[in-house]
Order: structure tokens, then C-alpha cells, then sequence
């Protein structure tokens, strides 16, 4: 008699949550992606205790169709990929069709979304069960809320830190979706306090003044470069301007926050002796490539990718933020021996 069985997607739900759902920034994350993906120009996110007990996220974006407001909630539904080879040519932030399944199997989820054509959806959910699903009125966007996140995990539960620390990782996650994406505005907001918010102008330099202050925006000097496969733009900060973490070094790759060591490891070294040590630069970066030569699919979490032709990428950088600093005048030419 065989032992094994396959499990129901209730329960596969529940085991992808411990990978997509971490803590209230994952979630955070996780629903303003799809914001940005569904063209929003304008996004709101509202906190209450860390986001521990309420998050809500409002866009105006393309909104969900009526007919697939409940496959939208099931395991591995997405509009965003439909066969193997899209996955190598990813242009939305997400594409795993996992996100809302698993936030919908650790917490209290009502979602309210309208394409603008036609009546609007309202859908109520509770440990990943739909209780409710009614029409409503024709407005275009999405408004999501999360309430009593991990309230059926108990050991997750445990695990969250203080409100404080909750969040700033979720102010963190914001602050790089917003750096990432200069021509979306947004407005995070924690227990009625504004915690940020930007005009979605298109400029990086307000969004970097709005998230580490005018002084440091005053102090940034713009880099853009080109080689056969990338283009960077973005700024970096004047030497004066250092930092005790790496954390002010922010990589966006086709608009998506990465941690990239040898990226970061290259812009060190470009500016070398002009950083004291143990201190760090502020850097701004978009790097755009096509996307066949970048994979996501590294992660759930999609905060790694791998490059192919990374080597290409780190000397386009190096070269370019020394030429940059050396045009302020603060590197000497190095000496020539004939
Ligand atoms: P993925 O983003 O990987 O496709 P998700 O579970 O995050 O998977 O979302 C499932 C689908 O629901 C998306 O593919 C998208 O079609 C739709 N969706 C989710 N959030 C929004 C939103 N804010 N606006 C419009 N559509 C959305
Ligand atoms: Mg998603």
C-alpha cells in the first residue's frame, strides 16, 4: 500500500506562504508589485501596527477582470507568463502566481477591483476561502486589505519583531519600489502618520531627496553609460556623503531592487581611496538590459538575479562612476609609466 499523496492546493497554499510570506514587508512587496505591473500611477499603502494587524494597498491601475477575480486567488494563476519561454523574457515584477494564494492562507483578505469598464468585484476571503464575492461599482483599480496576518500560524506569528522594526523593513521595501519606479507616486502611510511620500514625477533625484533628505539629494551627481548589452543611469553620492551600511547602495535591474555583490563590489572600488573605511557610498542605479539575459527565477523573493554577461556589466560601472568622481576633480590621473 503506497504512502504518498498529493496534497490539496489548501495545504500547498500554506507551504508556499512560508517562503513568499515572511513578514508584513513580504507582503507589502508582494502587493504593490502588482500594482506597478497593473500600470498604476498612483499608490497608497496604509499600515496599522507594523502591518501586523492591517495593510492596504490602493492603485489605479488596470484592475481585474470580473470573471478572474477568483482565479487571481488560486495557486499558480497569473496573467503575466503563459508558457516556458516567457520565462526568459520576464518584463513584469511578478510572474510565479503564488502572491495572493499564499497572503489569502495567513490572514483576512478583502480585495475591491474594477477595470473602469463595467461593474467592479468585491471578494472577501478567510484562511484562503472565498466567503463572498459581490459586484460593485465601476471604479478603475485595485484596493487590497490584509488584516490579523499570521493569525493561523502561530510559530510566524512569534516571530515578528517589534512594530518598529516591521515597520522599517516594510519603509525600506517601499522606499526602493519608489526609487525603482520614479513615474509612480507614493504615499505610505503608518497608524494615520505620513511616512513617505512622492510625486511620481519621473525624477529619481525627488524620490531620493523624499526617502534620505535634501542634503543628500543636493550632494548627488548623475552617471549614465552604455555598453553592447546594459545602460545604467542613476546617481551616485559625492565622496563627502558616506554611510556606515551598504544598504544606501540601491541596484535596480529592469526596475526590480537587487542585491548584486559584485555590482556593489565594483562601485567600491570605483571610488577606492575616497571612502574612509568601513563607510559606504549613496548610490541610485537602474540598469537596463534585455531581459533574456537576466533570470529572476533565482528565488521566490526574487531579490537575486543571475547576469550572463555580468563581468560586462561590472566594468561598464566601475569605469564609468570613476570617471564620474574623477570629473569632480577628486581623483588624480593616474601616473603613466612609458
Ligand atoms: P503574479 O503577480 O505572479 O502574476 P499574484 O498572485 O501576485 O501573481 O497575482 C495574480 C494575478 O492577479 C496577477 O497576475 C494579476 O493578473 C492579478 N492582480 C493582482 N494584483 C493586481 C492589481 N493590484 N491590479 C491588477 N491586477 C492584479
Ligand atoms: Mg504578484
Amino acid at each position: 500500500m503506497g504512502k504518498i499523496i498529493q496534497l490539496d492546493d489548501h495545504l500547498s497554499n500554506k507551504i508556499a506562504a512560508g517562503e513568499v510570506v515572511e513578514r508584513p514587508a513580504s507582503v507589502v512587496k508582494e502587493l504593490v508589485e502588482n500594482s506597478i505591473d497593473a500600470h498604476s500611477t498612483r499608490i497608497e499603502i496604509e499600515l496599522e501596527e507594523g502591518g501586523l494587524s492591517l495593510i492596504r494597498i490602493i492603485d489605479n491601475g488596470d484592475g481585474i477582470e470580473p470573471e478572474d477575480c477568483k482565479l487571481a486567488f488560486s495557486r499558480h494563476a497569473t496573467s503575466k507568463i503563459k508558457e516556458e519561454q516567457d520565462l526568459f523574457q520576464i518584463r513584469t515584477m511578478g510572474f510565479r502566481g503564488e502572491a495572493l494564494p499564499s497572503i489569502a492562507s495567513v490572514s483576512h483578505m478583502e480585495m475591491s477591483t474594477g477595470t473602469g469598464n463595467g461593474p467592479g468585484t468585491t471578494l472577501v476571503l478567510v484562511n484562503g476561502e472565498v466567503q463572498s464575492l459581490s459586484s460593485t461599482n465601476a471604479r478603475k483599480g485595485t484596493d487590497i486589505t490584509v488584516r490579523h496576518l499570521f493569525y493561523n500560524t502561530p510559530a510566524r506569528l512569534k516571530h515578528m519583531k517589534t512594530i518598529n522594526t516591521e515597520l522599517g523593513n516594510i519603509s525600506d521595501v517601499i522606499n526602493r519600489l519608489a526609487m525603482g519606479h520614479p513615474e509612480v507616486s507614493f504615499r505610505l502611510r503608518h497608524n494615520g502618520r505620513d511616512i513617505l511620500n512622492t510625486n511620481g514625477n519621473g525624477n529619481v533625484l525627488n524620490v531620493i531627496a523624499a526617502v534620505y533628505g535634501m542634503n543628500v539629494a543636493r550632494n548627488m551627481v548623475p552617471v549614465s553609460a552604455k555598453s553592447l548589452d546594459y545602460e545604467i543611469n542613476g546617481y551616485i553620492a559625492k565622496p563627502e556623503i558616506t554611510r556606515a551600511s551598504r544598504n544606501y547602495v540601491s541596484l535596480f535591474m529592469n526596475g526590480r531592487y537587487i542585491k548584486n555583490y559584485h555590482v556593489q563590489r565594483a562601485i567600491q572600488q570605483a571610488y577606492h581611496t575616497l571612502l574612509p573605511i568601513g563607510r559606504h557610498p549613496v548610490v541610485s542605479l537602474s540598469i537596463t538590459m534585455d531581459p533574456s539575459i537576466i533570470d529572476v527565477n533565482v528565488h521566490p523573493s526574487k531579490l537575486e538575479a543571475r547576469l550572463s554577461k555580468e563581468p560586462e556589466l561590472t566594468g561598464l560601472i566601475e569605469e564609468e562612476v570613476r570617471n564620474v568622481l574623477r570629473s569632480l576633480r577628486l581623483i588624480p590621473e593616474p601616473v603613466r609609466i612609458e
